[in-house]
């Protein structure tokens, strides 16, 4: 009999404690690191990995995803299963799939379809829906085959719509025994095995993750008595972190009448994003107040950073990110028959034009309509042969020179040829280095955020990690590799609780990367028709990954799955 089930040898290993890099061995058996030493013999294991020249570090803790649904089609939680995450936690933002009454389950899918654009058939035919209560959830959660380690919050959206009604609880406040009800579903989903309490409270103007029908999130609308009695709740079980989208107002007060970390999203970086959606305060500020918080008033709350330069590729199938802007907002939702009487009309138009001739720009994130590329053109609408060849690979400014029009017109005009399924590509927003180290590396910042398994049709951010470390580190050097590892890993596993993850240790579970530090990158982003009932998402995948090993088994050779499985579900942060 093999003393170990795996032998990874000759690497160098950053162990994720910010400990300087070592060359040794690491023997793994039963899933779990036994032994680190500097020769191990080749023959005490079944399977010898050579990591010569490559680097062995813990595997990726990613805080915050929406891989609700998808980890029941996906067990590798793709995007960030590619990029050497081994354990992803879920719940994020308020949102997810229970309580949930059997007659409530499609007005409980609908509140995900906008906000997180995860499209309603894709979830109709890939959620199970075998549950009701947040336990029975798990437990469907722990029955599916995960090539990941999964870990979730107790989300107070559903719990809203469980005890008050989703639509209700927007118009009226909670009564007291209403309260009372949601609190105990707190505790009880948090003696269940849930990580804490999350929520959105982004308030109702200027709200970019909106409803299905353009109203707030059910969260959106909870008073400061609510807030208050939910981080209580929290705060009696005597565990858990709570993790809030929103002003850090709101982290202040769950940190405060918790006593419980919290993860607040999101510290962006100066010139991220222009005004319209980046950050409304300096990030100095906003790094000097969670200083005072966290070293002064006795509360634990740690940012999450934006740590992705960001570009968007978009349709108008069903668009959310222009939310903030109400008269983007009203074009942009209904149906797509509504929507397209809508992008056509005169009116319409002209108003769209002056906001925009009034912002220098468009939307949400700086770029400019003229900088905006077109994509694609589907085929399955009249004459898609000849609008791909006149339009595709052209900027809007240079269509709308060609076409002597203006450049509002000419981006609606093709959205409309294409029957909205025309596909844009914004360029790529890069964040000055300086700005970015600033963020990334305040203290207690945890970089991401990745919102994987969300906003399936725009973004691709779950890339973050490989971002993290072939470009802010390998390319700008804004911190050593040794603390990227650290930021990665251990300290998002001790942020939520994730308990004895996160670093190569004696005794660890081995959840490790095995990689190549000069090939290490972000593959481009592509279309892939891969969720369920036939709908495509934007994905982005990587290079530079030799292993990826979760619980002592590979899931990942050089970017091809294994097809192994060996994720657990975390009750409470163990398993
Ligand atoms: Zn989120």
């Amino acid at each position: 009999m093999a003393k170990f089930d795996m032998l990874i040898k000759g690497g160098t290993i950053i162990d994720g404690l910010q400990t300087p890099r070592y060359r040794h061995d690491i023997g793994i058996a039963d899933g779990k690191v036994v032994e680190i030493s500097g020769n191990i013999a080749p023959e005490t294991a079944t399977r010898v990995i050579d990591a010569t020249g490559k680097i062995v570090a813990p595997g990726f803790v990613d805080l915050h995803t929406h891989y609700d649904s998808q980890l029941f089609w996906d067990p590798w939680c793709t995007l960030s299963g590619w990029h050497g995450v081994t354990s992803v936690v879920i719940g994020n933002c308020g949102f997810g799939f229970a309580p949930c009454k059997p007659e409530d389950r499609e007005r409980n899918m609908m509140s995900l379809v906008r906000n997180e654009a995860v499209p309603l058939a894709t979830m109709k035919a890939g959620v199970p829906f075998d549950w009701v209560s947040f336990g029975e959830f798990l437990d469907s959660v722990e029955r599916t085959p995960k090539g990941v380690n999964v870990m979730s919050f107790v989300p107070l959206a559903p719990i809203y719509g469980y005890v008050v009604g989703t639509d209700e609880a927007k118009d009226r406040a909670a009564t007291d025994d209403e309260l009372q009800q949601m609190c105990d579903l707190i505790v009880e989903g948090m003696d269940a095995g849930g990580c804490g309490i999350s929520a959105q409270i982004m308030g109702v103007e200027g709200n970019v993750q909106l409803d299905f029908d353009g109203t707030p999130m059910v969260t959106d609308c909870m008073s400061h008595r609510d807030l208050v009695a939910f981080s209580k709740a929290m705060g009696s079980t005597g565990r858990g972190v709570a993790q809030v989208t929103g002003s850090m107002d709101f982290a202040e007060v769950i940190a405060r009448e918790s006593g419980r970390p919290v993860i607040w999203n999101a510290l962006l970086a100066d010139g991220a994003l222009n005004q319209h959606g980046g950050a409304t305060v300096l990030a100095r500020d906003a790094i000097a107040r969670l200083r005072d918080l966290n070293e002064n008033q006795g509360l634990r709350v740690l940012p999450q950073s934006l740590t992705t330069n960001f570009a968007s590729q978009f349709t108008f199938e069903d668009y959310n990110l222009a939310d903030a802007i109400p008269e983007w907002k009203e074009i942009c939702t209904g149906t797509i028959a509504e929507k397209l009487e809508k992008f056509k009309d005169p009116a319409r138009r002209a108003v769209l034009k002056s906001i925009q001739d009034e912002r220098g720009g468009l939307f949400a994130a700086g770029y400019t309509t003229a900088e905006i590329k077109v994509g694609w053109i589907p085929l399955d609408v009249p004459d898609g042969l000849a609008l791909q060849d006149r339009y595709e690979g052209y900027t809007i400014v240079e269509i709308a020179q060609r076409e002597h029009k203006h450049t509002l017109d000419a981006l609606l005009d093709i959205a409309v040829l294409g029957e909205l399924k025309s596909g844009f590509e914004t360029k790529m927003i890069m964040t000055p280095p300086a700005a970015m180290k600033e963020v990334a590396t305040a203290p207690m910042a945890l970089p991401g955020v990745s919102d994987g398994g969300a906003h399936t049709k725009f973004v691709t951010t779950g890339r973050y990690p490989t971002e993290m470390i072939s470009y802010w580190v390998r390319e700008h050097g804004i911190m050593s590799l040794e603390e990227a590892h650290w930021r990665l890993s251990a300290l998002p596993a001790q942020a939520a609780g994730l308990k004895g993850r996160g670093t190569i240790a004696e005794g660890a579970p081995a959840d490790i990367i095995v990689y190549d530090y000069e090939e290490l990158d972000s593959l481009p982003a592509e279309r892939a028709w891969d969720y369920p009932a036939g709908e495509w998402r934007l994905i982005q995948k990587a290079k530079g990954y030799n292993y990826i090993i979760v619980n002592g088994d590979i899931t990942f050779v050089d970017g091809e799955c294994t097809q192994a499985t060996p994720g657990k579900l975390l009750r409470h942060g163990t398993a």
